[in-house]
């Protein structure tokens, strides 16, 4: 597996993303997995796959707290398109049970409250939705904060036991936007508002100049990474790490 990595990782510095996408498809037997939030990388990342038929499928973590926005570009991607976006909800009792202990806006009092939300609603459905895959495909782009500033093209995940690959790991936000608009990618009308970044509605807002792309998530976390545990490692970092199986914890949740 880490000859593999190692491999799809030298390559990918001299392939586009349609090639890198490609790449992976014929190399990783399997399932593999790209997991959409419907931002301006995963409509590219969409678009890609989509429009020249690569067999990886794509899905969504639906939250139930996603914008109004976000739920008419998935719809008008699906019809675009002509595909069906698999959602992944989030477990009904532990989301009962989470809105009876901490209330409905919990999120807001504390980070623990905070990272219980983030985790009934996205980390939990994120391992249904990897279940049995390969290799799971992000839009993660390197420059999207300091913290992401480590993202590699391909590592491994070893609490999945999968390949996680970021085709977009090398892009500026610019030369993400350059292509998507020159493709015709429908794009969520947030962006043009100051949301570079998209999550759930109560827990994202625009972002003022000079903010780096992630600042308007949980904006009023202040000493915390920007993230909500779908790609922390166990020791906070961003970077995907070789890891063996043996405990370690891949998310930070
Ligand atoms: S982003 Fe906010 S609403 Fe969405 S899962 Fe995390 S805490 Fe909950």
């Amino acid at each position: 597996m880490r000859d593999l990595v190692s491999l799809l990782n030298a390559e990918s510095h001299r392939l586009d993303a349609l090639e890198r996408l490609r790449r992976l498809r014929e190399t990783v037997q399997g399932r593999i997995v790209f997991t959409t939030s419907f931002g301006l990388e995963d409509q590219y990342l969409s678009h890609l796959i989509f429009s020249q038929d690569i067999a990886i499928d794509v899905v969504t973590l639906d939250t139930g707290r996603l914008f109004a926005e976000t739920y008419a570009l998935w719809q008008t991607t699906e019809e675009k398109y002509g595909r069906r976006i698999r959602a992944y909800h989030p477990d009904a009792n532990a989301l009962q049970e989470m809105i009876a202990d901490q209330g409905v806006n919990g999120f807001y009092h504390s980070l623990d409250a905070r990272k219980s939300c983030c985790g009934v609603r996205k980390v939990k459905p994120l391992k249904r939705a990897l279940e049995g895959a390969s290799a799971w495909v992000t839009g993660l782009r390197g420059d999207q904060s300091e913290a992401r500033g480590s993202v590699d093209f391909v590592s491994f995940e070893a609490g999945f036991g999968l390949i996680k690959a970021n085709p977009l790991a090398d892009f500026s936000r610019a030369h993400v936007d350059a292509a998507a608009h020159a493709a015709g990618v429908p794009l969520n009308p947030l962006h043009a508002r100051g949301f570079p970044s998209i999550g759930c509605a109560p827990c994202t807002r625009a972002i003022k100049p000079g903010e780096d792309e992630r600042a308007g998530r949980w904006w009023w976390e202040k000493d915390e990474k920007k993230e909500c545990g779908l790609h922390v490692a166990a020791d906070g970092s961003i970077k995907p790490r070789f890891v063996h199986s043996d405990g370690d914890r891949p998310w930070a949740v």
